[in-house]
């Protein structure tokens, strides 16, 4: 049976009073702070003997009692405080207009290339290299500043759809010295000069998508096509590969649901000592067994999908889907190879290909090692 997201409502988002409360005692906790501050400035500021002379003025027959001083007279603020304020006015000035140019800039971006990519233009995202893989940030293409634009040098690796893409996302740095904080996302158009998509892989799998290597060799870049901000490039290519798991997973799932499907239909046809193998109990414990881890898998990627749509934290949850389904997805490929006998074994029959093509949901947007290594980090935080 083959259930829909729809299936698995997320509970409405946790009752917000709680946030509240605790935003409201926050504020009042920086209220309190601010004014016992302000008191003991003002306190520390009223000048000595000021105190004797209030007593002075309680008549001599009044139980003495302190008398709260008089509200200090308004102070005009000091020029430098002046000063200060101009300042932080024109920081916050300059800020917004910042703020308003870049999405101004990503607006005319997703006009221009939006509409292309839903019409007739497939996209690539091109972080990886030759050297830098599970380490990505150790990227080395470099992007040199050259009056209004950027200059593009360097070599990717493995990029998916290259050779049919229209635009890549391309993750060079601005300052190999600035470390993950120099890397910047740039929009590259596959007719720019000094890019060339080079040579394609010969895959064990996924072999209808394309894989091919990416070379820039003084390709200029216009400013306007660097995507988000300079130096912010690592938060685009994190963000794509948190939720790009999720779609890992749900790839995987789909084809552990294939591999399960044929060898369902292949066993009940399949006759062997008078009787359908799907006859056999061993065969249908094998079969029961991966029904099971099919849908664990589906519920794994399913809670990291309504999690990512209820804007819930989910990156544990989606390298836990992404992990488990692309393991269940290669061990029922194989089942199924296995229950389909020598015919598993050709081209003639489909079950082959989910094989080969299962043993990329572990290696790609992230290998197993570095899905168990984040749900790991998740488990210890800062503890190891
Ligand atoms: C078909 C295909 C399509 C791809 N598409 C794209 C694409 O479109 N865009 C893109 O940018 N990239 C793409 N990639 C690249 C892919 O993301 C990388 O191959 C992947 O991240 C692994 O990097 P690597 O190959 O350099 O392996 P390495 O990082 O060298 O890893 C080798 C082995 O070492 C292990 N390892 C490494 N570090 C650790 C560690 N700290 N702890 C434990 N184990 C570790 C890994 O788990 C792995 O088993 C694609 C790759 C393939 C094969």
């Amino acid at each position: 049976m083959i259930r829909k997201h729809s299936d698995y409502p997320l509970q409405p988002p946790r009752e917000r009073g709680t946030g509240r409360a605790f935003a409201f005692a926050l504020v009042m906790h920086a209220l309190l702070g601010f004014f016992l501050y302000h008191g003991i400035q003002w306190q520390n500021s009223t000048p000595e003997g000021a105190e004797a002379e209030l007593w002075t003025e309680v008549p001599d027959t009044a139980i003495p009692h302190p008398v709260a001083p008089p509200p200090p007279a308004p102070v005009a603020p000091a020029p430098r405080l002046r000063d200060e304020q101009a300042d932080i006015a024109l920081q916050e000035k300059k800020r917004q207009q910042q703020q308003a140019a870049r999405e101004a800039q990503l607006a005319e971006q997703q006009r221009q290339h939006l509409s292309r990519l839903s019409r007739d233009t497939v996209g690539a995202y091109a972080l990886s290299e030759a050297g830098s893989g599970s380490d990505a940030f150790a990227l080395t293409t470099r992007a040199t500043a050259r009056g209004d634009e950027f200059v593009l040098d360097g070599r990717k690796l493995w990029i998916t759809n290259a050779a049919e893409a229209g635009i890549f996302v391309v993750f060079a740095t601005v300052d190999p010295a600035a470390g993950y904080k120099g890397i910047t996302a740039f929009l590259v158009d596959r007719d720019t000069p000094g890019f060339t998509v080079g040579h394609k892989e010969d895959k064990l799998g996924i072999r209808a998508s394309s894989t091919c290597e990416l070379l820039f060799e003084g390709c200029p870049v216009p400013r306007a096509q660097v995507l988000g901000e300079v130096g912010k490039g690592y938060k685009i290519a994190i963000e794509t590969l948190n939720e790009g798991r999720i779609g890992i997973g749900a790839q995987m799932l789909g084809l552990a649901e294939g591999a399960l499907g044929h060898a369902l239909r292949y066993t009940q046809e399949r006759k062997q000592f008078g009787k359908a193998i799907a006859e056999f109990q061993g065969v249908q414990f094998q079969l029961a067994r991966a029904a099971t881890d099919v849908e664990a898998a589906r519920l794994l990627v399913y809670n990291a999908a309504r999690l990512r749509d209820a804007q819930q934290p989910f990156l544990t949850e989606a390298a836990m889907c992404k992990l488990f389904a692309s393991e269940v997805a290669e061990r029922t490929a194989s089942l199924a190879v296995n229950l389909y006998g020598g015919y598993g074994f050709v081209k003639d029959y489909p079950v082959e290909k989910l094989y080969r093509d299962a043993k990329i949901g572990q290696i790609y947007e992230g290998t197993s090692n570095m899905q168990l290594a984040l749900i790991a980090r998740q488990l210890f935080g800062s503890r190891l």
